[in-house]
């Protein structure tokens, strides 16, 4: 609600082009315990730098295995992009508030305002810059709902590279136009598992009839890469690297409430292999680190694919075929596939090994919240707030909801500040199954999780 108080907040608060964040923040550097390294699956030991340049680019490689340096430059190339799409606003939810009547002050990132949808496009341009940058030809990658193929092929597209994306096979039926974005911007997409490459084959024969899942997808885009000449994998989410190239968002949300001389309490995203909320809390978290100010954090995750709240600490694969390294992360064992939830981009067995590591050290909490209730908080923003929300930023949205009405129980003026990923116009059959009514909230027996988590790897 806009008071006396509030007179000088506007509803958006934009930076100045020039303010855009020129070096991303590596939370690393302030972690005294740090994520854990990724492991050679066969030898049990630390991956070195020379064993991945085979899979990732040279200089993804170093950021992806930089726990020291705090500051990284991003190179001027990307800023250069990034000022197509960013800075992105601040939002003042004012009418939100006074909707529900509380007290308290909240404000949402949103990340929607590109092509792609998501904020998913702050790590594609860096990954398909280095990829440029050291003269290959082209990256492959796999991609579920679509968000990051999609943001991958816009980035490939402005420099020039190839790009081949796997596709789940249910999401290549289900969502045509997603698939048709992708072309548009020059990718060759392929239904996963696909005949294309050895692991595809295996899964085929092992499951014919298969519509496929993440886990088989990345195998098929890492085997790709590795027997192509020229070519390399890259990974929207989970990755320190993706983490680090997310703290854009972060960076300029700090900038914005520091103008304006406001203090967060509160700070929330969704979590899927926690790449935005890892980017968003990435500066805050740092200050925490350092002891220099104190934020609530909360991770939101579905019911039905619960890492954080019932998962294991452990190192897992990150992959079906388990051709990738082992990470030390929040899991529920590769083996796990999650319900037809709606909300795509949440659906990943594990979770981002920084995230995973300030969670184990109470840094931050998480919750899981049902289907049902995150498509109702959606569709009370949307009303409201006039922005179509994705399925996965609505989980933000439903936890800032109910903090706000906490507050006002309590009447306490509470600063919170959530995560809008994206939109959600490519996810209207799930929307159009919430309005019809017919929306399940499928939650995972005891037994289920226990299935897959007894087969994860063994690791001392
Ligand atoms: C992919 C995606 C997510 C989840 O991925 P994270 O790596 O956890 O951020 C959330 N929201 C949207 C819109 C997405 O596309």
């Amino acid at each position: 609600m806009k008071t006396e108080k509030d007179k000088n907040i506007p509803y958006k608060i934009y930076l100045k082009e020039d303010e855009i964040p020129t070096q991303w923040y590596n939370v690393r550097a302030d972690m005294k315990n740090k994520p854990a390294p990724l492991l050679n699956p066969g030898t049990l030991e630390p991956m070195k730098a020379e064993e991945l340049y085979g899979v990732f680019c040279e200089e993804l490689v170093k950021q992806e295995l930089d726990n020291e340096t705090p500051y990284i430059d991003i190179p001027g190339e990307i800023v250069s992009f990034y000022k197509m799409y960013r800075p992105s606003p601040l939002v003042r939810a004012y009418c939100l508030e006074e909707k529900l009547q509380t007290p308290a002050k909240i404000y949402y990132k949103f990340e929607g305002n590109n092509t792609s949808g998501s904020h998913k496009l702050n790590s594609a341009i860096a990954q398909a810059y280095y990829a440029k940058k050291q003269g290959l030809k082209g990256v492959t990658t796999e991609t579920g709902a679509g968000q990051w193929g999609t943001a991958l092929s816009m980035a490939c597209s402005y420099f020039g590279l190839d790009c081949k994306v796997y596709m789940v096979k249910v999401s290549y039926e289900q969502k045509p136009f997603r698939r048709e974005v992708m072309r548009t911007y020059g990718a060759s997409v392929t239904p996963s598992p696909s005949t294309e490459t050895e692991v595809g084959k295996k899964i085929l024969s092992e499951h014919p009839g298969t519509t496929g899942s993440l886990g088989c997808a990345i195998s098929e885009a890492v085997e790709k890469a590795v027997t192509s000449e020229g070519y390399r994998y890259v990974l929207g989410s989970v990755l320190n690297q993706v983490l680090l190239h997310q703290s854009v968002i972060g960076l300029e949300t700090k900038k914005a409430l520091d103008k304006y001389g406001i203090k967060p309490d509160i700070i929330i995203g969704c979590a899927g292999g926690g790449s935005n909320l890892g980017g968003l809390i990435s500066p805050f978290m740092g200050e925490k680190l350092r002891g220099e100010a104190d934020y609530r954090i909360i991770a939101v995750e579905p019911a039905s694919c619960p890492s954080f709240t019932r998962g294991r600490y452990a190192y897992d694969f990150c992959d079906t075929g388990k051709v990738c390294p082992l990470a030390k992360m929040y899991t529920l064992g590769c083996d796990f596939i999650p319900a037809p939830n709606h909300a795509g981009g949440l659906r990943y067995h594990g979770m981002s090994s920084i995230l995973s590591q300030l969670y184990d050290d109470k840094y931050m909490e998480a919750v899981s919240v049902s289907q049902t209730s995150v498509f109702e908080a959606a569709e009370e923003f949307a009303r409201i707030e006039g922005i179509l929300p994705a399925p996965e930023s609505s989980h933000a949205i439903k936890v800032a909801i109910d903090e706000a009405l906490k507050c006002k129980e309590t009447g306490e003026e509470k600063n919170i500040v959530f995560g809008l990923t994206g939109t959600g116009y490519f996810d209207m059959v799930a929307y159009e199954k919430f309005h019809d009514g017919l929306m399940e909230n499928y939650v995972p027996t005891d037994e289920e999780l226990n299935e897959s988590l007894a087969k994860l790897p063994e690791v001392k």
